[in-house]
């Protein structure tokens, strides 16, 4: 059965799984949803991550690619995991599991969704006889996972702009500027990452610039990246349940709201699940949305949390839409609204709690965990720990947190909270001592367009 894909805005046609892979935001400004969620398939004698993975995932590819390649793609993806487990459970304490989220290539979750997605993008421009050119602005994780994403893809090139004077680390900038690889490019612009968000999104609004290089995001819209994150949560409540006989409660340090999205995919496809704990830094439209009902954007504010610095998390779309009865034009309204007023009534799923942690509660946490159990955790995942102990009312379950970053992509945040500096995994140990290799571009949209011509490999 191949299952199609409309848009949570209601007015644009289906498309089955590759179409909306390539195509990214629907037409009409929303977001690609499945017609409807698959059930789980019985993962009965399945252990190792990658054939649960493909089991779970195949519902919504099915009729797009052929089962054998899906299966060595997902394998080829989950092999880039310095983990024989991929995403390993941890026990943290007699309540609380660490999922370790940052064992891929660029020692963040979005690693797990980005190595599939990339290699999908190849199959499917491979067998269309298309290439394309993913532009990405970052702050810091989704470039370098972005690169990794793309590095060896034949159909594919990768520019990303990040910001010169901006707050990324050098660990994230490293990971950026020493990657060795003919296809992917690191690009400096002069200015802020606002700047460098403004200068990706004229460049995909300048039709004949987009056609010419054949412009792509792979951004956390993109369906296949939700798809990959479900997977996770099947493990992990499985192997929670295999321990304690319940089903957990997840604790989701949050920013777009991609990674907490696929949990709630995970429960419509029948996963048991006791609750989602919605963590927020500073940034906490969604933990006031929880408690209020009512969305109101702040202007967005720096924390040592910076994956989590956003206020309108473009992935709650596809929640609320589920929520008003997966009705389009009801959606399109309510965002209508919320974009003319700067606030908005929306419905609240039940089973889900918000909490959010400033930046010296954030770092108090990594200081507890660090004297109690000699764990370090980087600061994203420090705000979904100390979440579990800041809320009222949550379930008495074990609770599931995920660990969205290794500590050693944050050292300074980890240090100052701990006096520990986080080694570098092995892979990264040289990490410091690698050339570099930079473009620098002003920020200009004329001279971002020239400079992405030069760099993009000619169409063979
Ligand atoms: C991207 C990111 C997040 C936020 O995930 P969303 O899917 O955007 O909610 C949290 N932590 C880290 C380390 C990230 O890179």
């Amino acid at each position: 059965m191949t299952l199609r894909y409309g848009s949570t805005r209601g007015d644009a046609p289906p498309l089955d799984f590759a179409d909306t892979m390539l195509t990214g935001l629907a037409p009409d400004g929303g977001l690609y949803v499945p017609a409807s969620f698959p059930a789980l398939p019985d993962l009965d004698g399945l252990e190792r991550y990658a054939d649960v993975a493909a089991a779970v995932m195949w519902p919504f590819v099915e009729g797009a690619i052929e089962r054998a390649a899906f299966e060595r793609i997902v394998e080829d993806a989950y092999a880039s995991f310095d983990h024989p487990d991929v995403v390993p459970l941890v026990p943290l304490d007699d309540r609380r599991w660490l999922l370790e989220l940052f064992h891929g290539p660029t020692i963040a979750f979005k690693d797990v969704a980005l190595q599939l997605v990339g290699r999908l993008f190849d199959h499917f421009l491979t067998e269309r006889g298309r290439r394309a050119t993913i532009l990405v602005a970052t702050s810091g994780d989704t470039g370098s996972a972005a690169m990794a994403a793309t590095v060896g893809r034949a159909a594919l090139d990768c520019v990303v702009l990040f910001p010169d004077g901006g707050r990324v680390s050098e660990v994230q900038r490293r990971q950026m500027t020493t990657i060795d690889a003919p296809n992917v490019h690191a690009v400096a612009a002069a200015g802020t990452f606002d700047d460098c968000q403004d200068l990706v999104k004229a460049a995909f609004a300048d039709r004949a610039f987009r056609d010419e290089v054949q412009l792509s995001a792979m951004n956390s819209i993109n369906w296949g990246r939700v798809m990959a994150q479900v997977v996770y949560y099947v493990t992990a409540a499985r192997a929670v349940r295999r321990e304690t006989g319940a089903a957990p409660v997840f604790s989701v340090p949050t920013g777009n709201f991609g990674n907490v999205l696929a949990g709630w995919v995970a429960q419509q496809m029948g996963l048991d699940v006791a609750g989602f704990l919605v963590a927020s830094n500073r940034n906490d439209i969604l933990t006031r949305w929880l408690e209020t009902g009512t969305l109101t954007a702040e202007p967005v504010v720096p924390t040592i949390s910076p994956s989590m610095d956003i206020q309108v998390s473009s992935n709650l779309e596809r929640l609320l839409f589920d929520l008003l009865g997966r009705d389009g034009s009801a959606t399109a309204e309510l965002l209508r609204e919320f974009r003319a007023a700067g606030h908005v009534d929306a419905p609240r799923p039940s089973g889900w709690w918000g909490a959010r942690l400033d930046d010296d509660a954030t770092r108090e946490t990594i200081a507890a965990q660090w004297a109690r159990h000699e764990v370090l955790l980087d600061p994203h995942t420090a705000v979904g720990v100390g979440a579990v102990d800041r809320v009222e009312g949550l379930p008495d379950a074990p609770v599931v947190c995920l660990a969205t970053a290794h500590p050693a992509k944050f050292p300074d945040a980890v240090e100052a909270a701990t006096g520990v500096r986080p080694a570098l995994p092995a892979h990264y140990a040289d990490l410091l001592d690698r050339p570099e290799r930079v473009e620098e571009v002003a920020a200009d949209l004329a001279a971002v367009e020239a400079l992405v011509r030069r760099l993009v490999r000619p169409a063979a």
